[in-house]
């Protein structure tokens, strides 16, 4: 086959976007407008949530969702090793102390079974991530937080189309938040989506993302008089990249199906590969977004990671790892509380010895066979 070029990941926009985003700047309707509006419904169809609230990231809303449950120093929050910063850092804007709990080595996520161990009269919350967009058993969450009276945050960064029981991800916890940062399922440049099935809670969150302002713009009865009746802050989503998003969402459906078939091609194609371990994807109650492929080299292939990368971005095929060390022992965190290197194995083997491989919308089946050949023939070069 001859030499392509496969990024990892590749913003698809199209001029349904430019024409939407032309739209806003013609009309002078930069924040508080109908985009925004018309993407919380758009997005509550998608994942038939009772409330969407569009917000500036997902880090922003994961603040949020802390914030509103008043997590505050001396609190502590079940949090899994393996994920990104983002999830950890908006408990610690809170004050809040992450309790981190490793991964469970055939899916990533976190290992539920050493979540009971970790909880103590501080903490307050379970956060999770649905790691590369593989639902967590969240009936064994929910169990957990019932019965410690725990508030439940999932992360669904890279869940936008995941499902947990029919159910879409965000919606088994008490509150999910979504990222359209560039290379996730969907983009808006920057920005991100809360959904939650509590009303008193969508209202709450929706006053506390814009200042704690109590009427916004157009609810005002008197030109610019409004009061401020909690903290609050600016993390409003504006016109421009929620008329991305609007365009984007109606893409959602057909991007979920190519991933979906690339996923699964790439899959069989590396199924019996000996020197890998390919993370388990979905099952009967989990349905993933695969979001990528990735697997662990085995054995003395191991150490071998830099070389397959390189190999694999000779032959035109982008790579990335998810996440590059176990969040505990990021420089921050690690001197921050005192981790050990070797505390969090499972979290640290993924980080150490894995490659995620892309299998996004902009590629086709036939670019997986491309890059499963590229793999094969890069790991026969480090052997
Ligand atoms: C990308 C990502 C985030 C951060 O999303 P932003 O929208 O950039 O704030 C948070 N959590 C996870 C798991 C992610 O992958």
């Amino acid at each position: 086959m001859s030499q392509r070029q496969l990024p990892f990941g590749k913003p698809l926009i199209y001029g349904e976007e430019r024409a939407a985003i032309e739209e806003v700047l013609a009309s002078g309707i930069m924040v508080h407008g109908p985009k925004v509006k018309q993407f919380e419904k758009d997005f509550e169809d998608f994942t038939k949530a009772p409330h969407a609230l569009a917000v500036a990231s997902c880090t922003a809303g994961l603040h949020l969702s802390y914030f509103y449950n008043d997590i505050k120093p001396g609190d502590e929050v079940i949090c899994p090793a393996q994920t990104h910063t983002a999830t950890a850092h908006a408990i610690e804007y809170c004050g809040g102390k992450p309790v981190f709990i490793d991964a469970e080595e055939k899916t990533g996520n976190i290992d539920i079974s050493q979540i009971e161990a970790a909880i103590t009269e501080n903490t307050r919350a379970i956060t999770l991530v649905h790691y590369l967009g593989l639902p967590v058993d969240m009936d064994a969450i929910n169990k957990i937080a019932k019965k410690h009276d725990l508030f439940v945050v999932e992360d669904c960064a890279l869940s936008i189309g995941a499902y947990y029981k029919g159910q879409h991800t965000g919606l088994l916890g008490d509150v999910g938040a979504f990222s359209f940062y560039p290379v996730k399922h969907m983009t808006t440049a920057e920005g991100g989506m809360l959904i939650t099935k509590h009303e008193d809670m969508a209202k709450k969150i929706g006053v506390q993302r814009a200042f704690g302002v109590d009427k916004v713009v157009g609810e005002r009865k008197e030109a610019g008089i409004y009061d401020v009746t909690m903290l609050g802050f600016n993390y409003r989503m504006n016109e421009i990249e929620s008329a991305m998003g609007v365009e984007q969402l109606k893409r959602m459906p057909g991007f979920l199906e190519q991933r979906k078939k690339n996923f699964d091609t790439l899959y069989q194609e590396l199924q019996e590969l000996s020197e890998v371990q390919l993370l388990e994807s979905s099952n009967n109650d989990c349905q993933s977004s695969y979001y990528c492929l990735s697997f662990l080299l085995k054995d003395r292939f191991s150490l071998k990671r830099p070389e397959v990368q390189a190999n694999l971005k000779a032959q035109g095929v982008g790579t990335s790892v998810y996440y590059p060390k176990a969040v505990p022992l990021l420089t921050y965190y690690r001197e921050k509380y005192g981790f050990g290197e070797n505390e969090f194995p499972i979290a640290s083997k993924i980080s150490d010895t894995s490659i995620a491989l892309p299998v996004g919308p902009h590629l086709d089946e036939d670019d997986m066979r491309y890059v499963a050949n590229a793999v094969k023939e890069s790991i026969r070069s480090v052997a």
